[in-house]
């Protein structure tokens, strides 16, 4: 018989002494420290945890020289720490990276290394920075651009870690950003094209909650626009919706500042409706499509009158009603109200070939948007086309013989061998296409107007089959500001009565429009050119560009 004697590894003492030294602290009676020996104790406590996960990233490098997450019977080096140590996939993938970076390292022949980050492994080790920093640190040197050569890579990291020691993260996150920066600019290339390549600013789909995303990356100049405009804007206290009157200018009082509950976040998108509204009155923005630049929505009466519904707007924006209803109560909207009660047109005949703003609202409220099946262009980016007879063959600048169109639709439409456009007796515009195309598709396009879909009309056809409700310039309504909405905006010289309204019958061929290969994907609305003349229909209109009142 023979005593094996297990002898203790200086690394088993040491790790004996931390526990005795833990257990031993644990056991003190602190009640009895003054308050600087109490910081002086949280101070030596905080050095240690920051010195710690050294130790711990010391012995993990070690462990994976010495075996392979197979051999300790997990699939990878992450399942290990996961499983043994019960921690987050995530904190389990840190510890390793932060190993392979901080952690010692040995050459194929043996030889000790320093850690990839040898700056801030030491400076760990010392307990002078936390793993805050090391997160900072680590993050800044891998977003270093390519073109850093090592002893720069390297002088960058002593800086930032001499930087680390007096201050906290967020100061060491903003030092990293500024030399980053700087360093981008010293670059071989410049970045100018780069930057122009990558702007944008794009609005997404509105989400069945009515919300639309933005996604976008400015430009240094466009930041530093919208950086002055929102410091005076989405200031607290500024532009808050929740206040009876909104400060929209000035500075706002010290009450509107502590009452404002919002975050940066949300005063930036008030702020952005705010300065939205101030362009839009400003009538500096001109004519979009022959109408002055202006917010138009198309809704119901019976919605109106039922606090319940949606609108449209001329770009297809799906608007709550109650948010219709406070835009009405600034003035410079247009609401064009329109009923299934009678039917009237605004009829110029042979007096001017281009539509009338009047019109042209009238056929924005009638229409919502290009008519041609398949098209999802809203009003805003549609112009006024003959649709029965082009002016050049003697047609009429009548609502009831016009329709709207976007302008590459219009473009489409030509007698000798193109699409062509009709209205049927039923009023609807029908797109027919060339003769070599035509396998009997759809004629009629019910995209622009969904209210088909939540209210169909009293003799209850599915909405597909159905008319969409007859525009109807009715009697204006005041716009006195108030809740109740207001305005149909109205050429009074050449509005006329006609015959009255005719309820329709159904249509028996109309099924939703089918997509049309040239339409899968929805061309963008055209910009607004002043000096742009399409088709027989011209976009613009110099002469008396009436204003919403
Ligand atoms: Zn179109």
């Amino acid at each position: 018989m023979y005593v094996r004697i297990m002898l203790a590894t200086p690394v088993d003492v040491a790790v004996a002494g931390l526990r005795a030294a833990y257990d031993a602290l644990a056991d003190c009676d602190l009640e009895v420290l003054t308050r600087p020996e109490l910081l002086s104790v949280l101070d030596e406590l905080e050095t240690l945890s920051c010195q710690l996960p050294v130790q711990w990233r010391r012995a993990l490098t070690r462990l994976q020289t010495e075996t392979t997450p197979n051999e300790l019977g997990a699939k990878s080096w992450k399942d290990v720490l996961r499983l043994r140590w019960r921690i987050s996939a995530t904190e389990a993938n840190r510890r390793l990276a932060e190993a392979a970076e901080l952690g010692p390292r040995r050459a194929l022949t043996g030889q000790p290394l320093a850690p990839t980050l040898a700056a801030t492994a030491t400076a760990q080790g010392l307990g002078l920075i936390n793993g805050e920093h090391v997160k900072v640190l680590r993050e800044a040197i891998r977003r270093l651009p390519g073109f850093v050569d090592a002893l720069t890579r390297e002088q960058f990291e002593i800086d930032l870690v001499r930087v680390a020691v007096g201050v906290g993260p967020k100061e060491l996150k903003d030092t990293a950003e500024l030399r980053l920066f700087l360093l981008d600019q010293d670059g071989p290339e410049p970045d100018d094209t780069e930057r122009a390549r990558r702007r944008g600013f794009s609005v997404g789909n509105q989400g069945r909650d009515a919300m639309s995303a933005l996604t976008g990356n400015l430009t240094p100049e466009a930041r530093a626009i919208w950086e002055v405009i929102f410091a005076k804007y989405a200031a607290p206290g500024m532009c808050n919706p929740e206040d009876v009157e909104p400060c929209t200018s000035g500075t706002p009082t010290q009450a509107q500042i502590d009452n404002d509950h919002r975050n940066l976040a949300q005063r930036q998108h008030d702020a952005l409706i705010v300065i939205g509204r101030i362009a839009l009155m400003s009538g500096d923005l001109g004519q979009l499509n022959g109408l002055p630049v202006s917010v138009i929505i198309r809704t119901t009466l019976k919605e109106l009158e039922s606090r319940a519904g949606i609108g449209v707007t001329g770009g297809a924006t799906l608007l709550p009603i109650t948010d219709v209803i406070r835009m009405a109560a600034h003035a410079n909207h247009h609401l064009a109200v329109f009923d299934q009660a009678t039917g009237s047109a605004l009829e110029l005949f042979r007096a001017r070939r281009t539509a009338s703003p009047a019109q042209r609202i009238m056929l924005i409220a009638r229409d919502g948007g290009c008519t041609k099946p398949g098209c999802t262009v809203g009003a805003y980016g549609s112009q006024v086309h003959h649709a029965t007879t082009d002016w050049a063959h003697g047609g009429n600048t009548n609502v009831n013989d016009m329709t709207l169109a976007c302008g590459p639709d219009n473009r489409l439409v030509d007698n000798d061998n193109g699409w062509t456009t009709t209205i049927n007796h039923h009023g609807d515009v029908e797109w027919h296409p060339p003769p070599h195309l035509d396998t009997g598709q759809t004629r009629i396009n019910y995209h622009h107007r969904p209210e088909l879909l939540l209210h169909p009309p009293n003799n209850q056809h599915p909405p597909n089959e159905d008319e969409p409700p007859q525009s109807n310039a009715s009697e204006p309504l005041p716009n006195d500001d108030t809740a109740k909405p207001t305005i149909v905006a109205r050429d009074t010289e050449s509005i006329r009565d006609t015959e009255p309204f005719t309820p329709r019958t159904p249509i028996d061929d109309a099924k939703p429009p089918p997509s049309e290969p040239d339409r899968d994907t929805p061309h963008t609305p055209e910009v607004f050119d002043p000096g742009q003349h399409i088709g027989d229909d011209q976009a613009n209109e110099d002469e008396n560009p009436e204003r919403g009142p």
